[in-house]
């Protein structure tokens, strides 16, 4: 886990003593005595914020309604893969023993895991770094490709591209399987990759039933320390939302070009436009968000939501 975020005060939550934040994530272990541990063991509380990080910047507005979107839509996922790929989730109810009132549906009891310090990238297509590695060398994380692809060019076959995990406002940077198996071992870091392509081929799949190209995604992976899974391999974190993922409409989709893709864009688009003010190179922190922006940007999470999963927020 990286240094964590600094500058934000989490609520506090009756029971449970805060330990750690992430760009988007706050996360709570039981405090002493509780009834929580008494009942599942070992957890911690994972409680989605409405905070929005782009160009690894926290931004200093939050999107009402983000924390629940990325929550619920992960739920959503862990049921699409059972009996493919293990995860985290122990209850998302609320009560004595499960998610307090105060963060309901925006909030998961899980399993503590042992966190692998790897970033588990699924490549279905070639964007963003993996591009920007093409472009230099043929390769991605030392995977040969071949020539002629461009920007949003679908890969022959979908490809585990790993990174390290960057501190907060540090970029990940792509590493190869070698590097990742010197890191791990060589035995876990090939369940890691097929652990993430076996999920990404189902999403992909899934999504595509739907209208939506799943062009990447990243996964995080750990070893529950206790519990029903102790000493396996499972999903930690978040997986398949607008913030792990690239979702590109599958109607405009066309190679050679950056894809739109409909959830963050329309504020990564404000953010470098002439109307923000930021000049991104300068490396100061963004501007708050007004509100028309913040409105657009809620309002594409729940499509995401809604579409991929075919029903409202709850
Ligand atoms: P990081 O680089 O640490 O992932 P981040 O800013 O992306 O930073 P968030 O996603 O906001 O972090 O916070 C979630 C944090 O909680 C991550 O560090 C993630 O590895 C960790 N985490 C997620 N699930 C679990 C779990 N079940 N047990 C322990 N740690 C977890
Ligand atoms: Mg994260």
């Amino acid at each position: 886990m990286s240094a964590g975020l600094t500058g934000v005060t989490p609520i506090e939550l009756p029971g449970w003593v805060h330990t750690y934040s992430g760009k988007v994530r706050d996360l709570y272990l039981p405090a002493d005595g509780s009834a929580v541990a008494a009942e599942h063991g070992d957890v911690v509380l994972v409680v989605a914020s409405d905070r929005i990080s782009a160009y690894d910047f926290v931004l200093p507005t939050t999107i009402p309604d983000k924390g629940r979107v990325l929550t619920q839509l992960t739920l959503w996922w862990f049921e699409q893969l059972e009996g493919l790929v293990g995860h985290h989730l122990v209850t998302a109810e609320t009560g004595p023993t499960g998610v307090p009132e105060a963060v309901a549906g925006r909030a998961m009891v899980c399993r503590r895991l042992d966190m692998f310090p790897v970033e588990c990238v699924a490549r279905g297509y070639l964007t963003g770094s993996g591009l920007v590695e093409y472009r230099t060398s043929g390769e991605v994380c030392g995977i040969p490709l071949p020539g002629g692809l461009e920007d949003g060019s679908r890969l022959p076959e979908a490809i585990f591209t790993p990174a390290t995990k960057a501190a907060i406002g540090e970029h990940d940077e792509n590493v190869s399987f070698e590097a990742v198996a010197a890191t791990v071992g060589a035995e876990d870091a090939a369940v890691l990759r097929d652990l993430t392509l076996a999920a990404y081929a189902r999403a992909e799949e899934l999504t595509r039933a739907r209208g939506i190209i799943l062009a990447d995604t990243k996964l995080e992976f750990g070893r529950a320390l206790d519990g029903p899974n102790r000493g396996q391999i499972v999903l930690g974190d978040e997986i398949f939302t607008p913030d792990s993922s690239r979702f590109w409409p599958a109607d405009t989709w066309q190679p050679g070009r950056a894809q739109p893709s409909f959830d963050k864009q329309y504020l990564r688009d404000w953010l470098t436009s002439p109307a923000s003010g930021w000049d991104r190179k300068a490396e100061l922190p963004p501007p708050p968000l007004p509100a028309d922006v913040v409105e657009h940007t809620r309002e594409r999470y729940l499509e995401a939501y809604r579409r991929l999963t075919g029903r409202e927020l709850p």
